[in-house]
């Protein structure tokens, strides 16, 4: 099969394009590396079954020959990013979507659009189910990267009533993993580095707002699995392991063997107070569940962050 993944020098990007390339699939991987990194692919960049194409997706895009499938992941992906980014933010969930829905509509591929949790907004109905509509502020800080994956599911799902192309719509709660970047302000990130550093770790507010983390290897085989065989309907990917913000703080500094202490600062507005996801759905249409525990995951992503740092001190 001949892919498309747009986004795909980003976290989970990179690791898509990996895992389809395992399986012996061509990949086209598009990024304008605003937020994503070459050094991600660097390592893919000598297959022969992957190409690299620096480009924004925002703008149209050409492809010669067949795509059996495109994965539309290319967004400004942090609220600390999107908040700086607006408008890049807001141009590829929307133009972005246009024009790799055109694609699809050209080359008869499958697409997958990664949408995200965030169209709960601060959730009034918890955990999150499909149906639910969400709560979402459209001119807060957050605004952009939210209503920009509402227009993108908005315009997929015309796509496929009115083009009849094959849709799928991930909504992906919160991921982590190797390759998260150091600095882009998300929790995980933003924890590793200050535990690793031996500074305090930064709780927003009472650190009692909660988020549930999936581990990316899980993710990815959700992803892959949606594209292969789930509905055009919103289907929920993440692990519904619920945590409080301090409660992650404190694995963190255990498991990395840290010091550090928590120090609260002021929480950002507009921060979800709760986010877990009901994965039913996905259980029940793709088979699929996280199967990789907090403890695994948390572990083998400070190894990988050690490092990371240890190599940047050389
Ligand atoms: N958070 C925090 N300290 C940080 C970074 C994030 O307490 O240095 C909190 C943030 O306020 C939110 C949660 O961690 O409640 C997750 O934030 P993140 O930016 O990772 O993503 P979100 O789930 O909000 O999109």
């Amino acid at each position: 099969m001949r892919y498309l993944v747009t986004g795909g020098a980003g976290f989970l990007g990179s690791h898509l394009c990996e895992k389809l390339l395992s399986q012996k699939h061509q990949v086209i991987c598009v990024d304008n590396l605003l937020t994503g990194f070459r050094e991600n692919i660097e390592h893919l960049l000598s297959n022969p079954g992957f190409e690299f194409v620096h480009a924004d997706v925002s703008k149209p895009i050409e492809v010669n020959g067949g795509l059996d499938g495109i994965y539309h992941l290319a967004s400004v992906a942090s609220p600390v990013h999107y908040t700086r980014y607006p408008i890049q933010t807001l141009k590829s969930g929307a133009l972005g979507s246009h024009n790799t829905l055109g694609l699809a509509k050209a080359k008869g591929a499958t697409y997958l659009l990664a949408s995200t949790s965030e169209v709960y907004g601060d959730p009034l109905e918890h955990p999150q189910k499909e149906s639910y509509w969400g709560n979402v502020n459209p001119i807060g800080i957050r605004g952009a990267y939210d209503e920009s994956k509402r227009f993108a599911e908005a315009l997929a799902t015309a796509y496929w009533r009115m083009h009849k192309v094959r849709i799928r719509i991930a909504r992906i709660f919160n991921t982590y993993g190797p390759r998260m970047a150091l600095n882009d302000g998300r929790v995980i990130p933003t924890f590793i580095g200050q535990a690793l550093r031996g500074e305090g770790i930064t709780v927003h507010g009472d650190g009692l707002q909660t988020r549930s983390l999936c581990y990316v290897s899980d993710l990815i085989e959700g992803l892959t699995r949606l594209m292969e065989s789930g509905p055009p309907e919103p289907v929920n990917l993440g692990n519904p392991q619920e945590l409080t913000i301090r409660e992650i703080a404190e694995r963190i500094i255990r498991l990395s063997g840290s010091a550090s202490r928590l120090t609260y600062v002021d929480r950002p507005a507009d921060d979800p107070e709760k986010r877990r996801p009901d994965i039913s759905k996905a259980k029940k249409e793709l088979g699929w569940e996280p199967r990789v525990s907090l403890e695994e995951g948390l572990t083998t992503t400070i190894s990988w962050f050690k490092q990371k740092l240890s190599m940047a001190h050389r």
